[in-house]
């Protein structure tokens, strides 16, 4: 009693914080809730019943050792045994039902966590898919984003399973308690008293854990990113060649060995701790059996009696560990859940209006930049700087320009993937954040610097170009011939059915020039007002280029064009070009007056043409 002031503020102390981090946890149950009640309710009723369980098992050791008594008093006649054995029969319907119980909450669960997990990655999903462009710029985000996929696959289900055992552990030991009271009220309170260390330390660990982890988030972002060096497949070839693989995983060894060494030192803290706390439990329970022994041989309780307090107490200690176990547990797991609704809760700032004005199905006037200055999210210098431009309806523009000049963050912008920090762009007028994005959106198709390459078949990498009008095939042959992929279709095995990539069974890989038209035909496919290429012949050879260009200018004749490219024997076919460098266009006109003003454009085009990058007129 005489630590009753310092343990006791210290455990409050303790209880508060761990009740703050618990904040997550009504939102984790109804997310459970909301992902399958039906699951839910089945498995909060068979824990209840199987809670009880041990209730009977206890009350009926009782009648039990005093029939058995009695009927070795008796002789061991028939007669005498046949009450103890009822007891028996009825002992082994309890376990069987028990049994019976186990199993079916297993299933239950099963049910449960699966639909659980599925929700909780829709979830994820979705927030992924709506997250600003820049939440994929900044290292949090995919802190946060890691931490959520990383949990979300078994947190749920281990979250179920701390609930499941807390409810179930919780009702079996307030029975056990009342079984107790009758004894004494002083043998619940000396149960409770001994677990409190315990309390303490699940408490401190789950908590030191829990900050050891977030602190360790970027390491093991790092480790998983030296895995996926090791183990992909586009860095498979690089990795031969310049013998970078014992480099890469000694980075690994070295980091995983220090995450290891830190995950030890803290396990090693948490057994002595909990060996401590172990000990003091003993002691008391030692004490507590000496005083009912000490009755039972003084004749004020039956033997019965004594095993039934034995039995009540053993499986309360029991309990009260179990109980801590699955409280630790549900707060480690809800800590983590906190990394779920932490991340869900990222809120885009890229967003439609709530009235927003109607998008132009077809271009009047144009695109137009106004003073625009856009720096991206935790970088020094703006990448656009007050930049002003107008791209009339139906031309076709080309930017040229050396890297980093701004040309793709010209693009981005335009689809509205960030917005501006000043300064407003507008189509036909209408300032971009007055429109829906999905509206507008859908009036650009853009062929980026570097397509994605679905694994699926020819087909539907056409058709996700347009995937919610479902095109049909000749829509899709159509697009795959204008960007010149229906050569390299012809060569595959199943024609526009060929499966690209070698993630899955029977794929046929295409070279980088190869994909990009695929990619190219994909973007012809949405026939948008707006049709803008970044770097679309990177891959191509001048001459196959050349062809190609003449062919392009036909198909999007009456669109607005827009042309992202360093060669300018590609540029030289636009009606205007516009040249780039640090963030300000320097230079416009056409090919012919770029030249005679003896500029950038003139300078770079001399270059090419004695490095032999120009293609001969
Ligand atoms: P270009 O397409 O002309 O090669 P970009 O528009 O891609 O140039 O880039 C313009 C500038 O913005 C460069 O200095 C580049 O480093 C920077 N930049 C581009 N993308 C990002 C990004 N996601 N985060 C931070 N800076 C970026």
């Amino acid at each position: 009693m005489a630590d009753k002031p310092v343990v006791l503020p210290l455990l409050s102390s303790k209880l508060r914080k761990a009740a703050g981090q618990l904040r997550y946890l009504p939102r984790a149950l109804a997310l459970v809730w909301a992902a399958a009640q039906r699951w839910t309710t089945a498995w909060v009723a068979l824990l209840a019943v199987q809670g009880l369980l041990p209730l009977a098992l206890v009350y009926l050791t009782r009648p039990l050792v005093n029939r058995t008594v009695a009927a070795v008093k008796a002789g061991g006649a028939w007669e005498s045994l046949r009450p103890a054995l009822i007891v028996v029969v009825a002992l082994a319907a309890v376990t069987l039902l028990a049994e019976l119980l186990r199993t079916a909450i297993g299933w239950v669960r099963t049910h449960q966590s699966e639909l659980v997990q599925d929700h909780i990655n829709s979830l994820i999903h979705c927030k992924s898919v709506e997250a600003d462009l820049a939440f994929y710029d900044s290292p949090e985000f995919y802190d946060h984003l890691h931490r959520a996929r990383l949990e979300a696959s078994y947190r749920p289900v281990m979250l179920l399973e701390s609930l499941g055992g807390l409810l179930q552990n919780g009702i079996t030991l307030v029975a056990m308690l009342a079984v107790l009271v009758p004894f004494g009220l002083w043998l619940p309170l000396a149960l409770f008293v001994s677990t409190l260390p315990a309390l303490c330390v699940v408490l401190r660990y789950t908590v030191r854990q829990h900050e050891w982890r977030l602190r360790t988030t970027a390491d093991e972002r790092r480790t998983w990113y030296y895995d996926w060096l090791l183990t992909s497949r586009e860095t498979a070839s690089e990795l031969r060649l310049f013998a970078l693989g014992d480099r890469f995983q000694a980075a690994y060894h070295s980091l995983r060995a220090r995450l290891r060494g830190e995950k030890l030192e803290l396990a090693t803290g948490q057994a002595l701790a909990e060996l401590g706390a172990g000990a003091l439990a003993i002691v008391l329970t030692g004490a507590c059996m000496a005083a009912m022994v000490w009755r039972a041989v003084r004749g004020l309780i039956t033997l019965g009696d004594l095993a039934l307090f034995y039995q009540a107490f053993q499986q309360g200690l029991h309990l009260m560990r179990s109980l801590l176990e699955n409280l630790g547990q549900l707060y480690y797991n809800s800590l983590f859940l906190g990394n779920l609704f932490e991340f869900l809760a990222l809120e885009p700032t890229v967003l439609s209006p709530p009235s927003p004005q109607p998008a132009p199905a077809e271009l009047r006037s144009g695109i137009r930049f106004e003073r625009v200055t856009f720096r991206y999210p935790g970088s020094p210098e703006p990448a656009l700087c007050d930049f002003t431009l107008a791209i009339p309806a139906g031309r076709f523009v080309a930017f040229v320009g050396p890297n980093g000049a701004g040309k793709s963050t010209f693009v981005k912008l335009l689809c509205r993937f960030y917005d501006p920090d000043q300064g407003r762009i507008e189509l036909d007028g209408t300032d971009l954040r007055d429109l829906s994005i999905d509206e507008l959106r859908r009036r650009i198709t853009v062929l980026f610097q570097e397509p994605v390459r679905y694994n699926a078949t020819v087909s539907e990498n056409v058709a996700l170009g347009d995937a919610q009008s479902s095109p049909g095939a000749a829509e899709i042959e159509a697009a795959a011939a204008a960007a010149g992929a229906d050569e390299i279709t012809a060569r595959l095995p199943d024609g526009f059915n060929s499966v690209l990539g070698k993630c899955f069974v029977d794929g046929v890989e295409l070279s980088t020039g190869e994909w990009q038209r695929v990619a190219l035909a994909r973007a012809f496919l949405r026939r948008a007002p707006i049709v803008i290429l970044d770097e679309p012949t990177s891959a191509m050879d001048p001459w196959a280029e050349a062809d190609w260009i003449d062919r392009f200018r036909s198909l999007v004749a009456g669109r607005t064009a827009i042309l992202i490219t360093h060669r300018l024997t590609t540029a030289m076919r636009a009606d205007v070009i516009h040249v780039m460098a640090g963030g300000e266009v320097v230079e416009s006109g056409t090919h012919a007056e770029l030249l005679s003003r003896s500029g950038l454009y003139a300078q770079s085009w001399t270059e090419q043409r004695s490095s032999g990058a120009a293609v001969p007129e």
